[in-house]
């Protein structure tokens, strides 16, 4: 079952969170998603990818709030024989000295053009392991530093491993996000100079070529996204894996076995950081070729990483899986080919006004209904909407709407106005669990004057109805916070315009005006939607095409360009073909 995708080599893709589909649970937010579209793409395009990630048992977490507005986290456990495979293969990671095992389940992704892509999920839930070694894989973003450390292990040890048990020829590694960075020592580990070639004192390990192996995707300039773990906890995990110049034998130059030798510890911290071991500045070390998400992304990361080239791939969102039922079949109509191709959207100004308006009423139908489901308060299709959804953490200001809330009611009182907004915080993110809760009371305050709708739950199908049934997409991040986001994407491929602060992709995305408006403040945003964006919602502004034709020009300007299939693109020619 595997051998369709051992015939030629592959690039490793590996992610600590990858979203497969609605029903598995193993992401938690913007960086899993963009692992399922850059798989999806591979799938559609038939790039010669395989993700690597860990199975994930026990999900992230599935969302409820009280009528308190406190998040209450449950377990969101999902059953891998359901939806993959068990592979025949198994390794062993050393942790503390103990063998754990670590066995592998294929999920294949299926294109809607007949592509297929493999993703392996490591478990290490087996009887032969001890029973808190089988719970490493079972968590996503749970636990603490030591549980973290052990999964990364697992993830960048076990991971290399499983793919040569199984067969696979590797033509790249590319970690998305650091997680994944202890690939580059295994890769280290095995790439031993024979011993003929070694000066004395010299280290044995081949970095050259490692690094001719690796890509490294960074994602986020948010100190707390970027792990370290302390070195006296790496040498306790890491055991007689690393070796100490004053204590230790060095391995013997040009043998690794089975198991490869270990890694000296002087190697780790001159890659990995002198005083802790960075993941972040791992994997700058042993990669050849380091992108961030967006131009500006890009720009903040070289200056947080002096001496390293952080080039620019602005990510996409993939097309099918992020255009709702109705734009589905319009593009499939109006826009044969679009799939393969997004830049076909440019053509949208050939579709008539009517059908697309009817296909944007359609999902804000959808949408409506859900949010009767879910909350029991009725929506109007007649008003309109503004959207927001996303991890709620500071950086993120969900508040920023709220700022001013006499101000919100004369904006809605003299344009009527109704907010939907989603999202879940990690369990530690005590911030962000205050935020949840400030937007429902801020909900309540402005009962009578416009409706505020909080859905619990946020997963891949509430982004899909909420991007494709909002008329407007809000994005309020702080600056230089925001690395890209994806979510104003999405929203373009159903004609949503954003109306966002100018960072991540929206500097490049935002043509004022045109596919949406650029905000720098509360005072701005406010100013913006009673002056600009409701009057042209409802066709004051004397220019009765005006809102149809931000539709347009949304989808033949933004979803054209901001798609998975040119990112992927791009990583292919630039990143995989070096
Ligand atoms: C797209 C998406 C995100 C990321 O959205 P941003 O705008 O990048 O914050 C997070 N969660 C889910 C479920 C998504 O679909």
């Amino acid at each position: 079952m595997l051998d369709e995708f051992l015939s030629l080599p592959r690039v490793a893709y590996f992610s600590m969170e990858i979203a497969l589909r609605n029903e598995i649970p193993t992401y938690a937010g913007g960086l899993g998603v963009l692992a399922g579209d850059t798989l999806r793409s591979a799938a559609d395009l038939r790039l010669p990818l395989v993700g690597v990630t860990l199975v994930s048992r026990a999900g992230y977490f599935r969302q409820e709030i009280d009528s308190g507005g406190q998040q209450i986290e449950r377990p969101a456990t999902w059953d891998p024989a359901r939806w993959a495979q068990r592979l025949d293969a198994k390794v062993a990671v050393r942790i503390e000295d103990r063998p754990v095992w670590v066995s592998v389940w294929l999920y294949v992704i299926e294109s809607r053009m007949g592509g297929r892509a493999p993703v392996l999920l490591l478990d290490t839930d087996l009887p032969e392991n001890r029973e808190d070694d089988r719970q490493i894989t079972h968590y996503l973003y749970g636990g603490d530093e030591v549980y973290r450390l052990e999964q990364e292990m697992v993830l960048g040890f076990g991971g290399v491993r499983i793919l040569r048990a199984l067969g696979f020829e590797i033509s790249a590694y590319h970690m998305n996000e650091g997680h994944s960075a202890l690939l580059g020592v295994e890769l280290l580990r095995h790439f031993t100079y024979p011993a003929d070639d070694v000066r004395p004192g010299e280290a044995p390990y081949d970095l050259p070529r490692t690094r001719d192996l690796c890509r490294f995707t960074t994602h986020t300039p948010v100190e707390a996204g970027h792990d370290r773990f302390s070195y006296e906890l790496v040498k306790r995990l890491f055991a007689s894996s690393v070796y100490d110049r004053d204590n230790h034998e060095a391995p013997k130059p040009g043998q690794p076995g089975p198991e490869y030798g270990p890694i000296g510890f002087s190697v780790l911290t001159s890659l990995g950081g002198a005083s802790e071991l960075n993941m972040t500045q791992l994997a700058l070390s042993v990669s050849d070729f380091v992108n961030g998400v967006a131009k500006r992304h890009a720009e903040v990361s070289s200056k947080m990483y002096p001496g390293y080239q952080v080039r620019a791939i602005t990510n996409g969102v993939h097309p099918y899986s992020w255009s709702a039922a109705s734009f589905r079949e319009l593009y499939d109509r109006f826009v044969p080919g679009w799939c393969h191709e997004p830049e076909l959207l440019g053509r949208v100004h050939g579709i008539p006004d009517a059908s697309l308006l009817e296909a944007h009423a359609k999902a804000k139908q959808a949408l409506i209904d859900k949010v009767h489901e879910l909350t029991g308060v009725v929506l109007q299709a007649s008003v309109a909407t503004l959207g927001f959804a996303r991890r709620m953490t500071a950086y993120k200001r969900p508040d920023l709407l709220f700022t001013d809330l006499t101000r919100l009611r004369s904006v809605a009182h003299e344009h009527p106005v109704q907010i939907v907004l989603a999202g879940k915080a990690h369990p530690r993110d005590a911030e962000g669990k205050r935020l949840i809760a400030l937007l429902h009371e801020r909900a309540r305050e402005l009962a009578g004057a416009l409706p505020v709708v909080y859905l619990p739950d946020y997963d891949l199908d509430l982004a899909l109805l909420l991007v494709s049934g909002a008329d407007i997409w809000l994005n309020t991040p702080l600056p230089p916070l925001e690395a890209s986001g994806t979510s104003g994407m999405k929203a373009a491929f159903n004609g949503v315009p954003s109306l966002s602060q100018l960072d991540g992709w929206w500097v490049e995305g935002c043509i004022e005006g045109v596919t949406g408006w650029a905000i720098e403040d509360a005072a701005s945003l406010y100013e913006k939607l009673a002056h600009t964006v409701l009057p042209l919602y409802y066709g004051y502004s004397g220019d009765p095409r005006g809102w149809v034709r931000l539709m347009k020009a949304t989808i033949g300007t933004n979803a054209a360009y901001f798609n998975s299939q040119r990112m992927m693109r791009r990583y292919a020619t630039e990143a995989y073909l070096r």
